[in-house]
């Protein structure tokens, strides 16, 4: 039998495997070591975006997944990553898991947040979920709006092999190009008329090489 509407994580992610979403070993055991379940209450292994709060939705399994994926080869044991706009703590963590933050010291991985309370509801959930991560210098989830990280703060935070955002952009953020790190890659929706588009950004020999990949549907990456 097919089931439309799984009731556990590992049929979810088995799901998403199943209809060829997930396609990479890699992002299959990322995302099952991560539980939805953990992060949202409401109906957490349907494969839909699902309001939190203040306006904003998980992003939708299937979305993580496509996202991951194209995020792989510079999200290792050892790389910089930043999610911008980190809402329920989701991708972050998968993130986490992925550069094992936890035994890998070199590994860097922070959720920048623009919602205090979302940055709380996101601490909430990793306690739930990954404790441990919260107890490491080399993990951690800020609040900050994106676009008011000063140039001391973002000499700070220093660059970045994977980059990804999870709000839709007008047009692409200058603090992203200065984060992101040589042969680094930045996956962020931008606006394009009445549709949004997801890219995907890398910086090769300094030069910016901007991939239109599909079409999404994100919520706003809000300027203050
Ligand atoms: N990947 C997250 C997506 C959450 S929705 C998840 O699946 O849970 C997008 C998030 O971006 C929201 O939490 C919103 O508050 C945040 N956001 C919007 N504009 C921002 C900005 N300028 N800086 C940082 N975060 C921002």
């Amino acid at each position: 039998m097919y089931a439309l509407v799984e009731n556990n994580h590992i049929d979810l992610i088995n799901n998403l495997k199943r209809r060829g979403i997930i396609d990479d070993d890699e992002v299959y055991d990322t995302m099952l070591q991560v539980d939805r379940g953990r992060y949202i209450k409401e109906n957490p292994y349907v494969d839909t975006p699902i309001y939190i709060s203040h306006g904003v939705t998980i992003s939708s399994p299937h979305m993580h997944a496509l996202s991951l994926k194209r995020l792989m080869n510079v999200l290792k044991p050892g790389s910089r990553a930043i999610d911008v706009g980190s809402g329920s703590g989701y991708l972050t963590v998968c993130m986490a898991i992925r550069t094992n933050v936890l035994k890998n010291k070199n590994s860097f991985v922070i959720g920048i947040e623009r919602v205090k309370e979302l940055v709380d509801f996101s601490i909430g959930n990793i306690k739930k979920d990954k404790p441990e991560l919260l107890n490491i210098e080399n993990f951690k989830i800020i609040h900050k709006n994106i676009y008011q990280v000063n140039e001391e703060e973002q000499k700070e935070l220093g660059f970045f092999d994977a980059i990804h955002v999870g709000a839709s952009a007008s047009e692409l953020p200058d603090i992203l190009i200065k984060l992101l790190a040589e042969n680094g890659k930045l996956i962020i929706p931008l606006e394009e008329g009445p549709t949004q588009v997801l890219y995907e950004i890398t910086k090769k020999n300094g030069k910016i090489i901007k991939d239109r990949l599909f079409e999404v549907c994100f919520v706003t990456l809000k300027k203050n």
